[in-house]
């Protein structure tokens, strides 16, 4: 009797084992799926960068420099004031691919740098798991200084500090620009609608009359995934960036079999 009532206790136990492997092991996949845990089967060698002679490349640096500094000294709105250290963004002055998020955390007022901390860390992972580095691609956010409390910029904050990076994507002149949550996405598209809606298509961001349309991929925020970090949300952040790769000719890694 206490056998017999072990064994069903026993399988159910080792079922349980089976399903946690299996959970763990679908974890680790998912782990992986921004970890770089990708085998490149496709060549590498396409350009990252858009080709600039030394001259066009040395004047980009001296102008993004120039709005550097210019944001280190400015107190246009109230988060001036707040601030410990302004973050205009940093990055390659030829990227083909600028990231633009809502505004600097506390790591990042910190430091200084755009996505440092653990959002900045994600977003590593899936600029790994695109087979780029960081090196090659452009990050700003919309507005430059510290929201306290980390609560969403103001219009009136968004107002003053836009034309910053309206002058960075100008000299930069990347060839998707991808938005990372609703404020970087509603302020470049001037749209109201929610990141659900607007996620996973190209829409055109417009410098102003005149100007040349850039390629606008709305995505996920990545201090969003990380609250709501699903296999589903990872999923769609990753297609949509196959969709950027697709659109700059870069080859697309395959998750690995490993
Ligand atoms: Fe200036 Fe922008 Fe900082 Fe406001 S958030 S003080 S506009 S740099
Ligand atoms: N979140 C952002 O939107 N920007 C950063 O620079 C860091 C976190």
């Amino acid at each position: 009797m206490l056998h017999n009532s072990k064994i069903p206790l026993q399988f159910s136990v080792m079922e349980k084992d089976i399903d946690i492997t299996k959970a763990a092991r679908q974890h680790l996949e998912m782990e992986e799926f921004f970890t770089g845990g990708f085998t490149i089967r496709a060549k590498t060698s396409e350009p990252k960068l858009q080709q600039r002679d030394n001259a066009a490349s040395a004047n980009a640096v001296a102008g993004l420099e120039k709005i550097a500094d210019e944001v280190r000294q400015c107190r246009k709105c109230d988060l001036g004031s707040l601030r410990t250290n302004a973050v205009p963004g940093e990055g390659n002055p030829n990227a083909r691919i600028l990231f633009v998020g809502e505004g600097p955390g506390a790591d990042e007022d910190a430091q200084g740098r755009p996505f440092v901390g653990r959002a900045g860390k994600l977003l590593d992972k899936i600029i790994a798991a695109c087979g780029l580095k960081r090196s090659d691609v452009f990050i700003a956010n919309i507005v430059k200084c510290r929201p306290p409390e980390n609560r969403e910029p103001r219009a009136d904050e968004i107002i003053n500090c836009f034309p910053y990076l309206q002058k960075q994507i100008e000299i930069i002149n990347p060839e998707v620009i991808v938005a990372l949550g609703a404020p970087a996405t509603r302020t470049l598209l001037n749209i109201n609608k929610a990141i659900g809606q607007l996620r996973g298509q190209f829409h055109e961001y417009y410098a102003g009359l005149g100007s040349t349309p850039i390629k606008l991929m709305p995505t996920y925020h990545t201090a969003y995934l990380l609250r709501n970090y699903s296999e589903e949300n990872r999923r769609r952040v990753w297609e949509d960036m196959k969709k950027v790769l697709a659109e700059l000719g870069l080859p697309i890694p395959e998750h690995g079999n490993k």
